[in-house]
């Protein structure tokens, strides 16, 4: 059993941190239970129609290399001329993967008039992979198709597809961190600054501006669970503040999964008129989620940095496929345009050794730039099979043309399903299941309102106050071989538990409910004989 100053100790590190050690001991000690992972976010079901694809563009690709060399293993480059029509030759009608990609050359020659030829080609060059990135930034013809997909899934009622640059990177992973590093980089956000966030928050949210490199003053704006987990419109006037430089969001939120209300959207668009520098990153990765999702880039879109992943959605955490997108009006661009004579000095030479008018380079290409130390810009830019992949996923969506993307349905349908299951385990009564603007993909528990629930006050403040506050989460772990994680690293209150309803098979979500009822009951046990020995002892 784990000593309490162990627990401690525990208790100090990051939210993932403590995850891996509680798997550990649940490897280490669980008697006859079958290890149940629900910590991390990782999802277990894949989008496989994308990924076929991309098979057969590889065997395509490969079999139109060897037009121009064929020699042992040894083939060319690609060749764009009538590329198209040996394509037609090559597909075979029957299947469904060449059906699906035949659907794409026209949809992407009816509704953005693509030519086939100069479309396939970026795809087939893309997969083979044979040249640098170039743009570096993005590739052409992937940068329209990724914005329509972000139109239909994200920006939504906000008509932004064309107006809207994107930079793909290596999961959202990099995203965050790239624009952390040139936000710095360019000093839009210096150490001592004012930042606000809203928590709970994905943790690096939370711990990357504690590091020494940045030093940034964090102020909360939190979102309650009495508030079902909006953020109050009076934190939010909290914006007013000019001395508070940047906002960070995630929507729908992780760990509380919550979308924002259209009366929190209006209050940042209110406050945005307010403090019109207001910088905005809003990670948009769970949108898709939530049915008519609207992102806050749609509500801000010249003070917002959105990112996206394509990790969850398509179950592709291990393809770190991400990407960033800015409006081509943006301020970034304003604040460096405004920036002191001497900063500017500054960032001009640290540009200039990769564009003629370094006061004119965008705040986006000095992410590409930065994301290389600036001096291996010319080969800088995600992979072009991950442009590529992200260019498939995103098909998917859109030849069910946003409107019925029966991909999503089934996603959307099984982590709501999990969480329903779940609940049922915990016996919840599930009658906030339907709300609006509920991702479902993570559930957050809270145990000591559970436990109230299930035993009354005087339990709760037994277990409030003679554990600490992840011994419930390490008891569950060791005993029944079940892993959650603790909310209190995302900035969740003491209690909240996050449980993933991405990772594990549907069966075994009532069983973790239950399990987590049948510890709560040992607890019990424990209080009510601790009482009756206190009592008899006062006899
Ligand atoms: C999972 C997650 C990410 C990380 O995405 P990757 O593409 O896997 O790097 C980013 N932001 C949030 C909010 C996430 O939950």
């Amino acid at each position: 059993m784990m000593e309490r100053q162990q627990e401690i100790e525990l208790e100090r590190f990051g939210a993932f941190e403590v995850g891996k050690r509680m798997l550990t001991l649940a490897h280490h000690h669980h008697h006859n239970n079958r290890i149940l992972n629900a910590g991390r976010g990782n999802p277990n079901w894949i989008n496989t129609k994308a990924r076929l694809a991309m098979a057969r563009l590889i065997e395509f690709g490969v079999s139109e290399s060897n037009r121009t060399i064929c020699s042992g293993d040894m083939g060319g480059y690609v060749e764009e001329e009538k590329i198209g029509e040996r394509f037609r030759q090559f597909v075979d009608p029957q299947r469904s993967v060449d059906q699906f990609l035949l659907k794409s050359l026209n949809f992407v020659h009816d509704h953005f008039g693509m030519s086939e030829d100069d479309f396939l080609a970026e795809m087939v060059n893309g997969v083979i992979g044979n040249n640098y990135p170039n743009p570096s930034r993005v590739l052409k013809n992937t940068e329209i198709l990724l914005n329509q997909y972000l139109q239909n899934t994200l920006y939504h009622e906000h008509d932004l597809a064309g107006q809207t640059e994107l930079f793909p990177t290596e999961g959202g992973s990099a995203a965050i961190d790239y624009i952390f590093h040139s936000l710095v980089e360019n000093e839009l956000i210096k150490s001592g600054d004012k930042i606000a966030i809203n928590t709970p928050i994905f943790t690096p949210y939370l711990e990357i501006p504690r590091l020494n490199d940045y030093q940034l003053v964090e102020m909360n704006l939190r979102s309650e669970r009495e508030n079902n987990w909006q953020i109050d419109p009076k934190e939010l006037a909290k914006l007013n503040d000019p001395t508070i430089k940047a906002l960070f969001i995630v929507n729908p939120t992780n760990p509380a999964s919550h979308a924002f209300s259209p009366a929190a959207l209006h209050a940042i668009a209110e406050a945005v008129k307010r403090n019109p520098k207001l910088m905005i990153i809003t990670d948009d990765v769970y949108g898709p989620f939530v049915k008519d999702f609207q992102s806050i880039y749609g509500i801000a879109p010249h003070n917002t940095l959105l990112v996206y992943s394509f990790s969850k959605l398509y179950g592709a955490t291990g393809c770190r496929l991400g990407l960033i997108a800015v409006n081509k009006h943006n301020v970034f661009d304003q604040l460096i345009r405004e920036s002191p004579a001497d900063k500017k000095k500054r960032l001009q030479e640290r540009y200039s050794i990769v564009t003629m008018d370094p006061d004119n380079f965008h705040f986006i290409d000095r992410m590409v730039a930065d994301s290389r130390s600036v001096g291996l810009y010319h080969t800088a830019g995600l992979s072009t099979p991950q442009q590529i992949q992200e260019v498939l996923f995103a098909l998917t969506d859109l030849l069910g043309n946003g409107v019925h993307d029966d991909y999503i349905q089934r996603a959307r349908r099984l982590v709501s399903q999990r969480s329903r299951d779940l609940h049922i385990g915990l016996g919840m009564t599930s009658d906030d299941h339907d709300l609006t603007g509920d991702a479902k993909y993570y559930s957050l528990i809270n145990l000591y309102s559970l436990a109230e629930k299930r035993f009354g006050h005087p339990f709760r403040q037994y277990l409030e106050h003679h554990f600490e506050r992840i011994d419930f989460l390490v008891q569950l772990a060791e005993e029944n071989g079940v892993v959650l994680m603790d909310g209190v690293g995302f900035g969740s209150r003491p209690g909240e538990i996050r449980i993933s309803n991405a990772n594990l098979p549907t069966e075994d979500y009532r069983l973790i409910g239950r399990q987590v009822g049948k510890l709560l009951a040992r607890y019990y046990q424990r209080f009510k004989k601790q009482k009756e020995e206190s009592r008899s002892g006062s006899d």
